[in-house]
């Protein structure tokens, strides 16, 4: 067993990830042991290497789109089979008993417990997919379709989610909604594919006009917006029923407030660490902003037969571990198309 973890130096900067050895894993009797085959890098697990937001226990071993095939099973587990290829997301664990829980939106759950940097029920810290192995309950579990490669599958399990779970939930079944995504990143890029899928009308607002015939021909968006461009937004104003904000930096939201038409709904799924805004624009358009965290596990599960079913395709580079500091900086600075996805079984990391 091994794992790739960051960890603090003495002068109280965090250290670049690096292999080191790990305890062995215990499979209780609802949980799923899985082989790690891929792992998503994403913004989250950079800010946590850094502490960015004060809660980082180190060492750390981030990792939360993670894709495996299930080693060993715990006897009470009926729902999956050995050999199957099986993934996790951005949480393991929920109290099962508020009504979050119960209304099957555990991520809203406030005992969620994270991947990892959490704190397991047994006390133990979480770890997560930048490892050769995993021991989650089953209920944190979903079956990848076998029509999905796995690596296909790894970006879905947190970036792709959060781009589905506001869609389905603020616009539904609707047709025929025109939406704008804002950012593509990671989140916006599958956030694209979603709301065609969903029979959308799709926008992409950028700052630039860089990623234009991606999204146009790649992505396949119908329209493409420069954010930087006055007369274009100018013109694009009271057209959108709800903009994805998928930027997780800070911006001023006003000029893309400006593009939602009347009861239009700013739908966040960035965190950037503040945000500003003229509330008069919310109350003359009687607009919406509001926020929305990853996705449930049923969420989850329907996102990942409805990509393997309409044969949609992640936007990936694939590495191998020795790779995973370079792609951290690199995420910095936007330099991926969308999403890095760790070649973690392919890596030889020491049993
Ligand atoms: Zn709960
Ligand atoms: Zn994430």
């Amino acid at each position: 067993m091994a794992q790739i973890r960051s960890k603090r130096d003495g002068g109280g900067d965090p250290m670049p990830i690096e292999l080191l050895a790990a305890p062995m894993l215990k499979t209780g009797p609802e949980d799923v042991a899985f082989k790690v085959l891929y792992c998503g890098v994403d913004h989250t697990d950079l800010h946590q290497m850094r502490n960015e937001m004060h809660m980082t226990t180190y060492p750390l071993v981030p990792g939360h789109e993670v894709v495996g095939v299930v080693i060993e099973l715990g006897s009470e587990v009926k729902k999956f089979r050995l050999g199957e290829i099986v993934g996790v997301g951005g949480i393991v664990g929920s109290c099962g008993e508020c009504s979050s829980c119960t209304s099957n939106i555990e991520q809203y759950c406030s005992n969620r417990i994270f991947t990892y940097n959490g704190i397991y029920k047994d006390g133990k810290p979480t770890q997560g997919g930048f490892a050769s192995a995993m021991v989650v309950h089953h209920k944190f579990v979903v079956k990848i379709p076998e029509k999905l490669a796995p690596e296909q599958a790894a970006p879905l399990l947190c970036a792709g989610v959060t781009a589905y779970s506001p869609l389905r939930q603020f616009c539904g079944s609707k047709k025929g909604l025109k939406g704008g995504i804002l950012g593509l990143g990671g989140v916006g890029h599958m956030g694209v594919q979603i709301a065609k899928a969903m029979g959308h009308h799709v926008t992409v607002i950028s700052s630039s006009d860089q990623k234009r015939e991606e999204a146009l021909e790649h992505l396949g968006a119908d329209a493409f917006l420069v954010s930087s461009d006055e007369a274009q937004m100018r013109s694009a104003q009271e057209s959108l029923d709800y903009i994805l904000d998928t930027i997780p930096a800070v911006h001023w939201l006003e000029p893309y407030l400006s593009l939602l038409k009347l009861d239009g709904k700013l739908l966040l799924v960035g965190a950037p660490k503040s945000l500003q805004f003229d509330p008069v624009s919310l109350i003359l358009g009687r607009k919406t902003i509001t926020g929305s965290y990853m996705g449930s596990m049923k969420e989850a599960q329907e996102l990942l037969e409805v990509w393997a079913e309409k044969g949609l395709t992640s936007m990936i580079e694939v590495v191998k571990m020795d790779y995973v500091n370079t792609a951290m900086e690199r995420m910095e600075r936007n330099d991926v198309r969308y999403r890095f996805v760790l070649d973690v079984a392919g890596s030889n990391l020491h049993e």
